[in-house]
């Protein structure tokens, strides 16, 4: 059991600010393969507990693993992607430890010569840009997932899901050159992207293909020294690994203020206590016995291979950025919008091969569908208005034939029903007015009913112009070509 820490004591705004933080990620990722690392038992999540299982993956005795050249490749399309360096002779050995969740006794992973190491990411925090380093990037395999709540006898057993046992990961380990929370949360959100761009991985926290261990310690400002660090676990979002560090750099400082002094310890997250806690410490660290697994060869990638794969590579987010705002004329601001992420990158891109005109496509898909996808809380790919249809309203609006105002009711709409915007503009008469009596009938309306404003705008206040213009398109219900209005109004009013 996990002995709870007391209360910790809080540290004063100018007490910290006399400490600096240093903190250190180490992420894993669950490589997008059909099949499993060592045998061919499928990857897919959600099936029923221990239907992708045989002898390999269970550990049964004389069965052998044989590495999944699909992992590997998966694999090196991240290092290419973190500009990590490969390293000849890869090799993997055995991590021995007991636990149910590992039939094997031990698990096979990189130890000693890892397949890559010294890459970096660049991150933005702040508005500054900074390059983390990435210390190695290697290949291990996944153990099974033990359940120990939901059945009826919890209390007194456990089970074992081995459908997880033998999952492809690659363990992707920062350097520690990460100084703030924050910038562990950016360093975790462009990893996150990078890797989905390069089609590594989901990178689901919730499915747990991506999770993250955070490394910290603190030290008083101009020390070089490194201070004593903690190791905390269980960080399944982004906002518990930026809460946890918080509340671990502030109990550092405290401990060290009060003249007490780290231990170099793992510490869980308890999520809903809102605090860290005891694992274990370093005299309780696992002697893992590492060695060679005879098993298997080393791995060896040839240049040629290795030059097919960065052929294939997929663009990555930093160039596509840049290629939004070459090609389609988007500020800084639009593309890092637009190419946050993978899926809505793609979906601006085939909302302009529908012909949608760059500059609004970019704008209606921050504001109209952004806001509608985040409040539905659906994907971009399970948006109810595909890339075409949102085209094909853009055209409309671009044509004249509805006004901006009628287009956004229309997108509410055709996001409600999946219905098209030539459907929508037919059935609920939201085509643009531009017949020029109608228009005048009601600009004549508006000026008849309100003698004060056309007298005070006679007398020379332009400003309530605008007021006359609103109340027609009120009366039109944002019909109105709003440029016939204008020149009506002026007339009239003239
Ligand atoms: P260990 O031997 O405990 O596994 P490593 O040196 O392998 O430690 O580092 C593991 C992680 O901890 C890395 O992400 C590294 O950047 C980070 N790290 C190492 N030293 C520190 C420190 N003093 N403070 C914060 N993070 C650190
Ligand atoms: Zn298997
Ligand atoms: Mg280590």
């Amino acid at each position: 059991m996990p002995r709870t820490t007391p209360a910790i004591a809080r540290v004063a705004p100018e007490v910290s600010a006399a400490y600096e933080s240093v903190i250190g990620l180490e992420v894993h990722v669950q490589l997008k393969t059909a099949t499993k690392i060592f045998c061919g038992c499928s990857t897919r999540f959600g099936d029923r507990p221990n239907a992708n299982t045989c002898p390999v993956c269970l550990g049964l005795p004389g069965s052998l693993p044989v590495l999944n050249k699909r992992a590997l490749e998966v694999a090196l399309r991240a290092s290419l992607a973190l500009n990590l360096r490969l390293q000849q002779n890869s090799r993997f050995a055995r991590k021995n430890y007991f636990y149910p969740d590992l039939p094997k006794g031990y698990q096979i992973s990189m130890y000693e010569l890892p397949l890559a190491t010294h890459g970096w990411l660049e991150i933005e925090h702040d508005g500054a840009a900074k390059k983390i380093g990435i210390t190695r990037l290697h290949l291990e395999e996944d153990a099974a997932k033990n359940l120990h709540e939901g059945f009826l006898d919890s209390d007194r057993n456990s089970y074992i899901d081995y459908n997880r046992c033998g999952m492809p990961l690659a363990e992707i380990v920062s350097e520690p050159d990460l100084r703030l929370p924050g910038e562990a949360h950016a360093y975790l959100t462009t990893l996150k992207r990078v890797l989905e761009y390069a089609d590594v991985s989901d990178c689901n926290m919730e499915e747990g293909s991506l999770r993250c261990d955070a490394n910290v310690s603190v030290r008083r400002r101009g020390e070089e020294r490194f201070g004593i660090k903690t190791e905390v676990k269980n960080l399944n979002s982004f906002r518990y690994l930026q809460r946890a560090l918080e509340y671990e750099i502030e109990r550092h400082i405290a401990v060290i203020e009060s003249g007490g002094s780290i231990s170099q310890e793992t510490r869980l997250w308890n999520v809903a206590e809102g605090r860290s806690e005891s694992m274990r410490s370093k005299e309780f660290a696992h002697d893992y016995r590492y060695f060679p697994d005879p098993d298997l060869l080393p791995v060896h990638v040839s240049t040629s291979w290795l030059a097919e794969i960065q052929r294939d590579m997929p663009e990555l987010p930093t160039a596509r950025r840049r290629r939004f705002e070459q090609e389609h004329g988007l500020s800084d601001y639009d593309a890092g919008v637009l190419t946050a992420s993978r899926t809505l990158g793609d979906y601006f891109e085939a909302v302009l091969r529908a012909g949608g005109p760059a500059k609004a496509s970019a704008s209606w898909i921050q504001t109209e569908l952004l806001r509608r996808l985040n409040d539905s809380g659906l994907s971009v790919e399970a948006s109810p208005v595909p890339p075409a249809a949102l085209a094909g309203l853009l055209a409309q609006v671009e044509a004249g034939s509805i006004t901006g105002a009628s287009g956004k009711k229309v997108f509410a709409a055709m996001f409600e029903s999946g219905k098209s915007a030539e459907e929508i503009i037919a059935a609920q008469g939201l085509s643009q007015i531009q017949d020029t009596a109608e228009i005048e009938r009601m600009c004549r309306e508006v000026v008849e009913k309100n003698p004060e404003s056309v007298a005070k705008y006679r007398a020379g206040n332009q400003g309530v112009f605008k007021s006359f213009v609103g109340l027609v398109m009120k009366a039109s219900r944002g019909r109105a070509n709003p440029q016939i209005v204008n020149e009506t109004l002026k007339r009239l009013l003239g």
